[in-house]
């Protein structure tokens, strides 16, 4: 009798959906299962601090989710059969099927070594935990002057090359980047940014499209060699490729297409968040991989997968941006403010207090994860199911 609704992936967007869900609808009337393949929660957006010996706070799930209704499965999603409406898991008792009625897909992604060769073998990434820590033990290992290259210019490798440069002044870090040097901020956010690197003395390669990687070297597309002891792989994300072996309409890259309500255009028991999702957003652009964006997803999909159970009014989440928050080591940061589509605008915060406020942003993402409703308080309603069939007898004896 019970409405199962199943939640794979508990990163920031599927720990908050499952979390939300659990505070919107009662517990009698919906089984909320969400599925994992890690035991604790990972605060990816600090992956970087984990990079360079940097201990973060341990976030257990049966700590978080104690006493919520969500039941927490430990297991890998191997596959999802959106006809029959199951999802096959492994864990170290076997493989099983798990039935739902609604389906939440949150698997986040992994890096993108984007074909370039050498970069699966030779590169180091930041995107998953394993990947932080195996960096982590061979930046320990590294001798002052040894070279860093950190390719990609995008948030992430910003942050990387900044938080390697400050913990490890002892090393040579560089970062190559396809274009110039945050090339995306406004005029104020790029000096900074120009400021910051030249403190922490980071080499730039601007202009510098990297075509193949060697154990101790990476080679750009006009010709030249940068010597790299360690080769740090940045240039973005992509997602897990469960989701492309379905029958749910997805992009060429493999994200789930999904309307306003999060809800996939093609299977409408299926609802995408995250980086996992391809979703629009304000000035009809889609929304980037970023926590920035999935947790308003899962927020919108959280109620929008409760009203449609109770009969209630769909909600309307603002899905825009306001600022771009980037650590540059732990001293320093820059805060781009930008349009609801995400273009940069005049404003910037920068120096300490961007820091400051760049650590209380990512804080405030893990306490958001323990708080789906931010604290405020919610009633939890009667899904029409329920309504429909009176209420619920216990068995006697
Ligand atoms: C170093 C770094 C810094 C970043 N900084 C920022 C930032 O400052 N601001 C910002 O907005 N974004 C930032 N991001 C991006 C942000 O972390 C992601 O966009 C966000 O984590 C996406 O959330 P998600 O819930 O979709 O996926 P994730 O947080 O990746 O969660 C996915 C979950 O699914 C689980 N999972 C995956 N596959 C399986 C499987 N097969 N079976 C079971 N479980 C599985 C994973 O273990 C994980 O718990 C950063 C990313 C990195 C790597």
């Amino acid at each position: 009798m019970q409405h199962r609704i199943t939640v794979l992936g508990a990163g920031y967007t599927g720990a908050v959906a499952a979390g939300r869900l659990a505070k919107r609808l009662r517990h009698e009337d919906v089984a909320i299962t969400l599925v994992n393949a890690e035991p604790d929660f990972v605060e990816r957006v600090r992956m970087h601090q984990l990079a360079v010996g940097q201990d973060l706070k341990p976030r257990p799930f049966s700590e978080m989710f104690a006493g919520t209704g969500v039941e927490l499965r430990l297991a890998r999603v191997t596959g999802v059969d959106v006809d029959r409406k199951t999802v096959a898991v492994t864990d170290a008792n076997g493989s099983e099927e798990l039935s739902y009625d609604t389906l939440v897909y949150a698997l986040g992604s992994g890096w993108n070594a984007q074909g370039v060769p050498g970069a699966a073998e030779h590169t180091f990434e930041i995107a998953s935990r394993p990947g932080a820590l195996r960096l982590r033990e061979r930046l320990a290992r590294l001798d002052a002057g040894q070279t860093v290259v950190v390719v990609g210019g995008g948030l992430t490798g910003l942050e990387a090359a900044t938080e390697i440069a400050e913990a490890r002044p002892d090393l040579d870090v560089a970062l190559a980047v396809r274009g110039g040097l945050g090339d995306w901020l406004s005029p104020k956010g790029r000096t900074h940014l120009r400021k910051v690197f030249g403190k922490l003395g980071i080499t730039v390669y601007e202009h510098a499209a990297v075509t193949g990687v060697d154990a101790d070297h990476v080679a750009t597309a006009d010709g030249k060699t940068i010597p790299a002891a360690v080769t740090v792989w940045t240039t973005g994300f992509v997602v897990h490729p469960i989701a492309k072996a379905t029958a749910l309409e997805v992009t060429g890259t493999g994200q789930i297409v999904v309307d306003e309500t999060m809800r996939s255009v093609s299977h409408p028991d299926v609802y995408a968040i995250g980086d996992a999702a391809y979703a629009m957003g304000s000035g009809d652009k889609p929304l980037r991989m970023s926590c920035a964006s999935g947790v308003p997803m899962a927020w919108q999909a959280a109620d929008a997968i409760a009203a449609r159970l109770v009969g209630g009014k769909l909600p309307d989440t603002s899905l825009r941006y306001f600022n771009q928050c980037i650590s540059l080591g732990r001293k320093e940061g820059l805060i781009q403010y930008v349009t609801a589509d995400d273009r940069a605008v005049q404003a910037v915060l920068t120096g300490r207090l961007a820091a400051v406020y760049k650590e209380l942003v990512c804080k405030g993402a893990a306490w958001g994860v323990a708080n789906p409703t931010l604290g405020l308080p919610t009633r939890r309603r009667v899904t029409r199911e329920r309504a429909a069939a009176g209420p619920a007898v216990k068995a006697l004896g």
